[in-house]
């Protein structure tokens, strides 16, 4: 199989995991041997934690380590992994070396924070991207469907602070300005 790396990025509540699983899913319809590393930690991530798999043959393994990924993935052909944005920036050579390897991946994950800087982790693996989708929310604030911002509503200016709907709201441009967010 020809490798390549498929990168899908935009902001919470985009169905980011849903497109990556659905391309997956395809390949395992095709008897591929696919698997999905998840960052993700939510107790209501709806792949991690589902008592039945929702994607039929996707393998959940959940870690962040970029070494284990590399070590778990070369026995795959298709490879997904979630929230790469929480992911050390090595993971963006251990994905490379995989594609290298003819393995198909997918990579999703937010490319900004609450405050607009971009992850790294996902800049980087823009660049080494054969393939960049990216997709848009519903604004929370007047309903638009080109929302790009992530809003955080709690006080707090840690980079990363995990939550879904209790802590995070998505806005469009005109909607998402700096005096809305709580610095
Ligand atoms: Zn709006």
């Amino acid at each position: 199989m020809e490798g390549y790396l498929h990168t899908i990025i935009g902001p919470m509540f985009s169905g980011k995991t849903s497109l990556m699983l659905h391309e997956m899913e395809r390949f395992s319809r095709s008897g591929k041997r696919v698997v999905l590393f998840s960052a993700d930690n939510r107790e209501e991530h709806p792949v991690v934690h589902s008592k039945r798999p929702i994607y039929k043959g996707i393998r959940v393994d959940k870690t962040r380590d970029p070494m284990k990924i590399l070590q778990r993935g070369l026995k795959y052909d298709v490879i997904g992994v979630d929230e790469v944005q929480f992911i050390d920036e090595s993971l963006v050579s251990v994905l490379s070396s995989l594609v290298e390897q003819g393995k198909v991946v997918f990579a999703s994950g937010l490319d900004q924070d609450y405050a607009r800087e971009p992850f790294q982790t996902t800049l980087k693996l823009i660049c080494e991207s054969e393939k960049v989708t990216r997709l848009t929310s519903v604004c929370q604030k007047c309903g638009s469907h080109q929302a790009i911002r992530n809003i955080r509503k709690v006080d707090s200016k840690e980079r990363v602070l995990e939550g879904a709907a209790d802590i995070y709201e998505v806005r469009c441009r005109r909607c998402g300005e700096l005096e809305d967010v709580k610095r």
